[in-house]
């Protein structure tokens, strides 16, 4: 591995050190509801307490438009990070303003303080280089060091990630530097059988991965909103399911290709048919050929995948050496559509070999579920930069920390 990684940087004592995490963990009503990125980041915060490091935390929160919007304010990460490392966090309630320097300049060795969300900011986002340059140049300005540990952020050429690794000395903390050393178990030689599974609903985001994947890969399974396009591709009707009619032939593609390359695409035979998008909606099992001949007709609406392709996705699993799992397979935020997902959980928590799940909204899953994250092998924190690492892409992130 290339990568700059903490003892680069040398002695941090009295030093200030900005960290870039990714604090991104889900909010609902002021209350987080899954502090796994939290969690994640506390070895390289404890790390920079230790060796006497004067801690200045860097993160965005969901997606706010360039200015503050109290929606996605980081105050409450600051009391759950506080909790979580036993000491206080000093909260600044701007990120490169009057409170962000006070916060900084208060601060006493082994002291943590968390600035406002980075997109509260223009720069940190923008496409003009000068502009988030600038951004980066004032973040550069409350430190004397950089870490980079935030992984779900490193596929973005943003100011926080990309810009301010090159204005200070930097390094990647230990988030990253264990996600790309099981990240790279799967890139380079991997134990073969080797299946990835994908699901969610960022679709056309996804499917463009497909085609990275399929010459690495045994064997691909498809669920959640993604199945549609197949099963719509394939000729079948799919009701008013997710559906991405644009990218109808790109799949016809990959389904030759697969072929081509002689790899397996299993596509679920059947899916569980809802009259609505609702907890509370009427639902049935039906084929994934005749989605459209349930009481519900053509507004029935596919939110999971069937219980006998759950039992063919965990016989496939469960027969791999290594298993990359990312996108859940119905929508399990609701109780009747979380089987599918609880099914490829579970056959996770029993493959004999690498299991690894990647994706905010699958670890999420996983966690309500009731599964711990020690029953696989690794849950990444990042869902699109790991899924852009499987594809053999540089990712900026990365690159400016001297990884090749
Ligand atoms: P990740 O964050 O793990 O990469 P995504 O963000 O792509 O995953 O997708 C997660 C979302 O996908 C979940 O909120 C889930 O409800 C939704 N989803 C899964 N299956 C379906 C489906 N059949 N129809 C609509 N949404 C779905
Ligand atoms: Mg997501």
């Amino acid at each position: 591995m290339t990568l700059r990684t903490l003892e680069s940087l040398g002695s941090l004592a009295g030093k200030r050190v900005v960290v870039r995490c990714d604090l991104n963990v889900p909010v609902t009503d002021g209350v987080i509801t899954d502090d796994g990125r939290v969690r994640a980041s506390l070895p390289t915060l404890n790390a920079l307490i230790n060796a006497g490091a004067r801690v200045v935390v860097i993160s965005h929160l969901g997606r706010p438009k360039g200015e503050p919007d109290e929606t996605y304010t980081l105050a409450p990460v600051a009391q759950r990070l506080s909790e979580l490392l036993g000491q206080a966090v000093t909260f600044a309630s701007d990120t490169v303003g009057l409170a962000a320097q006070e916060a900084v300049s208060g601060l006493a060795d082994s002291d943590v303080a968390l600035l406002e969300n980075l997109r509260f900011n223009p720069g940190e986002t923008s496409k003009d280089d000068s502009e988030r340059r600038s951004f980066a140049e004032k973040l550069a300005s409350l430190g004397d060091a950089f870490v980079s540990d935030g992984f779900g952020v490193v596929h973005r050429k943003q100011a926080s990630v990309y810009d301010l690794a090159q204005l200070l000395p930097s390094a990647a903390g230990t988030l990253i530097e264990n996600e790309l050393t099981v990240l790279e178990r799967l890139t380079d030689a991997p134990e073969r059988p080797y299946t990835v599974v994908l699901g969610g609903s960022k679709v056309s985001d996804k499917l463009g991965v497909i085609g990275h994947l399929l010459p690495r890969v045994n064997t691909l399974l498809i669920g959640g909103g993604m199945m549609f396009t197949f099963l719509a591709a394939q000729g079948h009707k799919v009701g008013s399911s997710l559906l991405e009619e644009d990218q109808l032939d790109t799949v016809r593609g990959y389904l030759d290709q697969a072929a081509a390359l002689g790899v397996e695409i299993v596509l679920p035979t059947d899916t569980v048919v809802a009259s609505a998008f609702a907890a509370d909606a009427d639902t049935v099992v039906a084929s994934a050929d005749a989605i459209e001949d349930t009481p519900f007709g053509s507004s029935g609406l596919g939110l999971d995948i069937g219980p006998e392709t759950a039992a063919a996705f965990a016989r496939a699993i469960e027969s791999s050496e290594t298993v990359f799992w990312n996108g859940p397979m119905g929508v399990f935020e609701m109780a009747p559509f979380a089987p599918g997902t609880r099914a490829v959980a579970d056959a996770l928590t029993r493959a004999k070999g690498l299991s690894v799940v990647g994706g905010g909204d699958s670890a999420a899953a996983v966690r309500a579920l009731g599964f711990g994250d020690d029953q696989f092998g690794h849950i990444s924190t990042g869902g699109g930069a790991s899924l852009e690492f499987l594809e053999g892409k540089r990712l900026p992130g990365l690159e400016v920390l001297g990884w090749q």
